[in-house]
């Protein structure tokens, strides 16, 4: 029985081995391993079939499945020993294990989920299940239905998945690509996925698809990523906006004041009227007033924005700290007919802060009420609102700020009324300062009926 394919795998001819017991002409592992397998099949048939490796000479190793069987042939017995070379189905094996070990790897590496359709039952098998959904979800089972996965599908989007899975179907299209938020159960939001699909099996008669193959990735991070840039780019864009129309609002602020003072200074010289050199000397100090208050605000802002806005702390008495500003404001509201009135006050109160900042805000705040109210009476306080937190107000009866206005005026640039002296940087200072002195900023008001502008500091 020692037939050509034996010759090859074991190197010996038939002539020479028909008729012998083999003893030397094997190999002595091949020959020992041989006897013992006969034995062992003797023994217990049941051990065989089996696959084993043989070391050959020439080092390589050979993958043999052998398969032993007892043959009675009138008085004798054979046992007859197939042996079949595995090496290269073997080798194949290995490989294709390797590269599926590989491509595994890859999968996983890549967040793939990969699935598998089956069109006519309309199932869905889970090759690879890299649990794309987050931990608190249902893990997917390996086998779902198609009408069931696509429930979880955000509502808005489902007829656009179900067409589009349509269209591969049919043929229309050779690739199906996603993107859909979805909700699995126990989950607490949608989550952003993006699926691929082709066409991986086809009826052989009608070429309609019967199977696509596809992979799932979750994309939510992505997604949030992608939305947190639109949201800084259109940060950066709206920036942009609001620093051309500085420039372009500065351009004029700075320009009316220049002017006043060139216009005036030049009328000064040229004439001998008291009256006149007087009039024109108080129009002169107020526009430079009005200019240094611009650059003042312009290099306040800017220093905040780059964060060298210096702070110094220490204790501050806000009794005298507020009696020094009603001192300067009496001073410049002796012509003006709008009341001011230092009202609620502690008996005693220090706190430690930056004094200078805080007389800004107050200053800030003043000013607009006097610029906003052309009669009645314009209230300065403070009070303890809680054990930890100390209120101060500036309350005017001027013209009042609509509800839908009062956020935005503490926003940079803004201002209600374009007529109105002023660079529109002052709210958005008090409110930084504010923010830094760890307090609260905020108005109340109704149109026509004043305002109240507050903030808090920490007590
Ligand atoms: P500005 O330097 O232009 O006054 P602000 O930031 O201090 O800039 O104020 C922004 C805008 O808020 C003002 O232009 C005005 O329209 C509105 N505003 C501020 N304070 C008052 C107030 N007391 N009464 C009415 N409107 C006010």
């Amino acid at each position: 029985l020692w037939n050509k394919e034996a010759e090859h795998l074991y190197k010996v001819k038939r002539k020479d081995l028909l008729g012998t017991n083999g003893k030397g002409l094997l190999s002595p592992e091949i020959e020992r391993v041989f006897s013992q397998f006969d034995y062992e099949y003797l023994k217990n048939p049941s051990s065989f079939p089996r696959l084993f490796t043989l070391q050959l000479q020439n080092q390589e190793e050979q993958n043999v499945f052998m398969y032993k069987k007892m043959l009675q042939r009138g008085n004798n017995r054979w046992l007859v020993s197939s042996a079949f070379d595995l090496t290269e189905s073997e080798h194949n094996r290995h490989e294709l294990e390797k590269l599926t070990q590989k491509y595994k790897m890859v999968i996983q590496a890549v967040k793939l989920s990969t699935w598998i359709l089956n069109i006519p039952n309309g199932k869905i098998t889970y090759e690879i299940d890299n649990h794309i959904i987050p931990a608190t979800a249902l893990p997917i089972t390996r086998m779902v239905r198609m009408t069931d996965s696509l429930r979880y599908i955000h509502p808005d989007e489902q007829k656009k998945i179900k067409q589009s899975f349509q269209d591969i179907i049919e043929g229309k299209t050779e690739i199906y690509h996603e993107q859909y938020s979805c909700k699995y159960p126990s989950m607490d939001r949608y989550y952003w996925f993006e699926s691929f699909a082709v066409v991986s099996k086809r009826d052989p008669e009608t070429n309609r698809p019967i199977e696509l193959v596809g992979g799932t990735i979750n994309i939510d991070e992505r997604k949030r990523l992608e939305a947190d840039l639109i949201q800084a780019k259109e940060k950066a864009e709206e920036s942009n906006r609001l620093k051309s129309a500085f420039l372009a609002n500065m351009s004029h602020e700075i320009r009316t004041p220049l002017n006043a003072i060139i216009g005036f200074s030049s009328l000064l010289s040229d004439t001998d009227d008291k009256n006149e050199k007087q009039e024109y000397d108080r129009i002169i100090g107020k526009n430079n007033e009005l200019l240094l208050q611009l650059i003042n605000d312009i290099l306040d802002l800017s220093k905040i924005e780059a964060g060298t806005l210096e702070f110094t702390f220490a204790p501050v008495d806000i009794n005298v700290m507020l009696e020094n500003l009603e001192q300067s404001f009496r001073l410049k509201m002796k012509d003006n007919p709008v009341e001011l009135r230092f009202a609620e006050r502690m008996e005693y109160c220090v706190i430690t802060t930056d004094y200078n900042r805080i007389v800004q805000v107050i200053t800030n705040f003043l000013t607009n009420a006097v610029k906003f109210t052309p009669q009645g009476s314009i209230t300065v306080g403070y009070h303890l609102e809680n054990k930890e937190k100390i209120r101060f107000y500036v309350t005017d009866t001027g013209c009042g700020i609509p509800p839908e206005q009062q956020k935005k005026i503490f926003g940079r640039f803004v201002k209600l009324n374009n007529f109105s002296q002023g660079t529109g940087l002052g709210l958005a200072i008090c409110e930084m300062i504010v923010t830094r002195l760890q307090g609260k900023i905020g108005v109340e008001s109704s149109p026509g009926q004043g305002a109240t502008f507050w903030f808090t500091l920490p007590y």
